[in-house]
């Protein structure tokens, strides 16, 4: 596993705070509750490394880890209805400045509930990895809450769905049973080798 020595680098509440290099930075984000701290400790093989991000104060920060191949960047997770409006729009701009700016980028893995895909700000943000041509790896977790033959109808129909958008592909996976996590850490390695 090429992501097992992932160590948190650190929090960035301000772009000034980012490292000055030029190391890939690996995206991943989704909306609040979609698996993603989940998704990354079992990417990294680690149980607690995506903690870190959840402890209050630095969820609305964007958390670093150093892998062997570049960084994997933990945004805070978006669509929480329970942040104030003010603080909504102050996270939305660190994120929307980060994402915009930082050239470091080498791609998104967006991470979306299997039973809930596709919602109003994932289409945002496939809109932007479009704009900014970058590859966006759609990542469709807990697919053990829902039967064989569901999760794959639900994989074919977000594809159909995604089918005309450049550079996108999607997967089903379970943080749960571990299914998809050899397709997670193989389109995130080829990802950050791009
Ligand atoms: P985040 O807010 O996107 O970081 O989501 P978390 O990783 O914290 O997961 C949110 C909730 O969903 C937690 O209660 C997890 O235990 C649960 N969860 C995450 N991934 C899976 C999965 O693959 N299967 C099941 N059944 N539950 C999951």
């Amino acid at each position: 596993n090429p992501f097992a020595g992932a160590r948190f680098l650190r929090s960035c509440a301000a772009l000034a705070q980012l490292p000055d290099d030029a190391r890939p930075e690996l995206v991943f984000a989704g909306r609040s509750n979609a698996g993603k701290s989940s998704a990354l400790n079992r990417l990294c093989g680690q149980q607690a490394l995506a903690r870190v991000s959840k402890t209050p104060g630095r969820t609305q920060l964007i958390n670093l880890f150093e892998v062997p191949q570049g960084r994997l960047v933990d945004l805070p997770g978006y669509g929480f209805a329970k942040v104030s409006r003010e603080l909504r729009s102050g996270w939305g701009e660190l994120i929307g400045r980060y994402l915009d700016s930082r050239v470091n980028i080498c791609g998104i893995v967006q991470l979306m509930d299997v039973r809930h895909p596709l919602m109003p700000q994932d289409r945002q943000l496939l809109d932007w990895s479009v704009r900014r041509a970058l590859p966006c790896h759609v990542v469709l977790t807990k697919a053990d809450k829902l039967g064989h033959g569901a999760a794959k109808n639900a994989l074919l129909a977000v594809r159909r769905t995604l089918a005309q958008v450049p550079g996108v592909s999607v997967q089903l996976f379970s943080a749960q049973t571990l299914f998809g996590i050899d397709e997670l850490r193989e389109r995130a390695s080829r990802l950050l080798a791009s």
